[in-house]
């Protein structure tokens, strides 16, 4: 087994060989220009080991040595690598995903929920000492101190983040939208911008403030959508003000639901029946609609979810630490409500780190005493299952006439090798068992965002460093530490 030693006998003999191997590093690249002009309309993808992807009957489906020919955006052709050229006039740009054993290509990845800004607030809720709700009261004495730059900076901190773990579409919940817009035009993420109509940080929303967004919908990078907190904290006149919104500007409407018993409890209280049932009773149950835990929801209401196609979002970590309680996920899959369920991070409040593989495995994990949730769900969760309940049309599968948002991931790492050569379908179980790891590359709309680890367009040293200030001027701003 000499062959896996590197010659280097001692630390002097490696750092010799550092600048060898920086050298050799640098000639790893899988990009060739083809076109002087810089201009990138049609990309080759050529030869990728395997494309991991969900086929039209949504079969998960493993494809060895396969090409993808994308142009202007979108994928318009897949094909085995041996069966068929693409002239070189026709590449502005060939991207070799064969040597060296070659790279895994992927859908990018759907987080359905989070809250960008919040990114900034990492350190306030590290859940080593102390009780969760102190933690929460402490980090919205923070939050309620940020400004426009600090919302800026906190949301390109949480997407430049989601891409390195593959995530190329983001449901931003947030009470703020224009930071939002710029951090994802500045990042490249494909961004649907919820803000809050009706919000408990940022109490001067409503829904008028909504429709002037709405209004100019067209003219944004980002997708503008309707959030609120809780439905217990808007009255029925708000709720159906809101209504007309989406009916009339056709965006999604997302909220946090049922996420505890207590919550459940105060809608009751102001209109006298659980959660679901006031979605029916106001015309808000439809698939325009997007609930993010829905842990506290009964039977009927879990008919109701299937009947009118709610869409879910799952958010198991963020469960478990802020004991939330256990979603029904063995129900949904009886009353089959289990396809309208997607998976979201949270903010770094609730899951510290903002990744979907990690999240696939927590999914698993939390429901395995009473349901297995195969891989191949979890792989649709993430793909073309989040991309239906965010009615985002043609995302989340490697297909022709798909939007071209694809993860690169090297095949020669720990993650997915060792694995079953003869059943290459293995990878998909090792990828979500390893949890979360980084992408080498980054492809979204057409545009390659990461190339060779490194994000294109954001300097992420740069950026922690304007992170680290920000949120150090932020605590200032409170007055402790
Ligand atoms: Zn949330």
């Amino acid at each position: 087994m000499e062959n896996i030693l590197t010659q280097n006998k001692n630390l002097a003999d490696a750092l010799k060989d550092e600048a060898s191997y920086l050298l050799e590093r640098q000639k790893h690249t899988r990009y060739t220009m083809l076109r002087k002009s810089g201009q990138v309309g049609r990309v080759l993808i050529s030869g990728a080991a395997f494309i991991i992807t969900v086929d039209q009957n949504d079969k998960l489906k493993v494809l060895a040595n396969h090409s993808v020919y994308i142009v202007n955006g979108v994928i318009k052709e897949v094909f085995p690598a041996k069966q068929k050229l693409i002239p070189e006039s026709k590449i502005d740009l060939l991207y070799d995903a064969a040597k060296r054993s070659g790279v895994v290509i992927t859908p990018g990845f759907i987080n359905a929920h989070t809250h960008p800004p919040m990114y900034l607030l990492r350190s306030s809720m590290t859940l080593d000492k102390g009780n969760v709700v102190d933690q929460v009261a402490k980090m919205a004495l923070l939050e309620a101190k940020m400004d426009e730059l600090d919302f800026f900076l906190g949301a390109v901190g949480d997407f430049t983040e989601e891409q390195k773990n593959g995530i190329t579409t983001t449901l931003s919940h947030y009470g703020v939208f224009d930071p939002i817009e710029r951090a994802a035009k500045m990042t490249r993420q494909n961004v649907i911008n919820a803000i809050s109509a009706i919000s408990n940080s940022h109490p001067k929303n409503s829904p008028a403030l909504v429709e002037k967004i709405l209004q100019h919908k067209k003219q944004y990078f980002s997708q503008p959508a309707i959030a609120i907190h809780y439905i217990h904290k808007a009255s029925p006149e708000q709720l159906q003000e809101i209504r007309r919104l989406t009916k009339k500007y056709k965006v999604l409407l997302t909220m946090h639901a049922a996420e505890t018993e207590s919550w459940v409890q105060d809608c009751i209280e102001r209109y006298g029946k659980r959660t679901i049932e006031v979605l029916v009773d106001l015309g808000l149950a439809n698939s325009n609609t997007v609930l993010s835990h829905a842990v506290h929801v009964s039977d009927a209401e879990i008919k109701l979810i299937a009947k009118h196609k709610i869409g879910i979002v799952h958010l198991p970590t963020s469960n478990k630490i802020h004991r939330s309680g256990e979603f029904k996920y063995p129900l949904f899959v009886k009353y089959k409500a289990d396809k309208l369920i997607s998976l979201g991070t949270d903010s770094v409040i609730s899951k510290n780190t903002l990744d979907l593989l990690s999240e696939a495995l927590q999914t698993r994990i939390m429901h395995q005493h009473s349901h297995r949730v195969l891989y191949e769900d979890l792989f649709k969760m993430m793909t073309s299952q989040g991309a239906s309940v965010l009615k985002l049309g043609k995302v989340g599968r490697i297909a022709p006439g798909y939007r071209a948002d694809i993860a690169f991931w090297k095949l020669r790492d720990r993650g997915f090798m060792p694995y079953n050569e003869a059943k290459p379908i293995s990878l998909v179980g090792n990828m979500i068992t390893h949890g979360g790891r980084n992408i080498r590359d980054l492809m979204i709309k057409g545009e390659f965002v990461i190339s060779n680890r490194l994000h294109n367009r954001v300097n992420e040293s740069k950026l922690m460093t304007e992170l680290q200030s920000a949120h150090m001027r932020l605590r200032k701003r409170l007055g402790n530490d």
